[in-house]
């Protein structure tokens, strides 16, 4: 993916929401702490009688476990969860993924990796598709093979949601400063969002959401990452811009899509990206909300962000399910992007379980709430 045109002039500045966030977390311990005998001060000065000391002291203990108890779930020090994601397992999907080496079109990584994922569906999901086609480069010369896979999780189901994430890895390390005409691992760009999707399946196999009145699709799209800033922004999702044209069932749509990009990332930071906002405002408040709920607020600020060209455009555009981008936005960073980004630095030791658990117990809120 890369930025869009518009990114320095629509960002929104943070209202400092953040910063008061992390002083409010910090200083929650002591205040919780303090509350108890500063009310009783308040009610002594209402003209209160004093009450015994055994209860303030109990107060005090209370409300400080229970501050130590938010402080914790605020900062998701957990890596799994009592809804059934597993961060350990996805995980082992990601370093999966990686140890074929760079799935790169046309190489043997990417049919090997291909065919695992399409082995993993095949356990987890009802019904599988595989669409190996060829598209043309940016270039407008080079072909390249193009495997789309789809998974389908209760597809009686009338109500459904889109979940997608490309799998491919980019060719060229074109931001770093070595080896840049080499591949890259791509373990937080592409293997990470597709190992959350892997993951998510396996727990949704046996509980569909909404009592089984929701149905789910999972879509691996190959070739995202094929693209190059002095051509268009047309050469990047081909894949996605393929399965749009020609989606696994004729007609396909959804109630609303969910792009996973770079979700692996230590400490990542998912704000309101700018095309998610404009075509599918509705689904960011809800997945924004259900993060809130599920207690990963801190991965999930509500700060609006610039305009990200990613798989998540031809969706809306071409098929016109509306559909967000979750991808990991740092605020201090020259690219926009993750340092590690579109480098050799994008291997397994970027990934943090932490945020796989925090996105992938977010999905499953939202998906259960639906
Ligand atoms: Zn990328």
């Amino acid at each position: 993916m890369r930025k869009g045109k518009n990114k320095e002039s629509s960002r929104v500045k943070s209202k400092k929401f953040e910063f008061f966030y992390c002083l409010f977390l910090f200083i929650n311990h002591p205040v919780q702490i303090l509350q108890g005998p500063v009310r009783h001060l308040f009610y002594l000065a209402a003209g209160g009688r004093l009450c015994p000391a055994g209860f303030i002291m109990k107060r005090i203990l209370i409300s400080g476990l229970f501050s130590l108890l938010l402080t914790g779930i605020a900062y998701g020090r957990q890596t799994t969860g009592g809804n059934g994601f597993n961060a350990d397992s996805a995980y082992a999907f990601t370093a999966r993924q990686v140890a074929f080496g760079p799935r790169v079109p046309n190489s043997p990584a990417q049919l090997a990796c291909a065919a695992w994922l399409g082995q993993k569906l095949a356990q987890y999901c009802d019904t599988v598709y595989r669409q190996q086609v060829t598209v043309t480069a940016g270039d407008g010369a080079t072909s390249l093979r193009c495997i789309n896979l789809v998974g389908v999780i209760n597809p009686a189901a009338t109500r459904r949601i889109l979940l997608l994430a490309h799998w491919d890895s980019r060719p060229w390390a074109d931001r770093d400063r070595k080896k840049k005409k080499q591949a890259i691992d791509g373990a937080d760009d592409g293997a990470s969002g597709t190992a959350v999707l892997l993951e998510l399946a396996r727990v949704l196999q046996n509980s569909a959401p909404g009592r089984g009145t929701v149905g789910v699709d999972i879509l691996l799209a190959d070739v995202e990452d094929y693209g190059k800033d002095e051509w268009q922004d047309a050469s990047y999702a081909l894949g996605t811009q393929y399965w749009c044209h020609n989606p696994h069932v004729a007609g396909y749509t959804a109630e609303a899509g969910i792009l996973l990009d770079m979700v692996g990332g230590s400490k990542a930071r998912f704000p309101m990206e700018g095309f998610s906002r404009q075509y599918a405002s509705p689904v960011v408040d809800a997945v924004w909300q259900a993060a809130a709920a599920a207690g990963h607020s801190a991965y999930f600020p509500t700060e609006k962000e610039g305009y990200i060209t990613d798989d998540h455009v031809p969706v809306n555009t071409i098929r016109h399910i509306p559909t967000i981008d979750m991808i990991h936005l740092p605020r201090h960073s020259e690219t926009g992007f993750p340092e590690h980004w579109h480098t050799h630095r994008d291997n397994m030791s970027v990934i943090d379980k932490h945020t796989l658990q925090a996105v992938g117990e977010t999905l499953l809120y939202y998906l259960r709430h639906l």
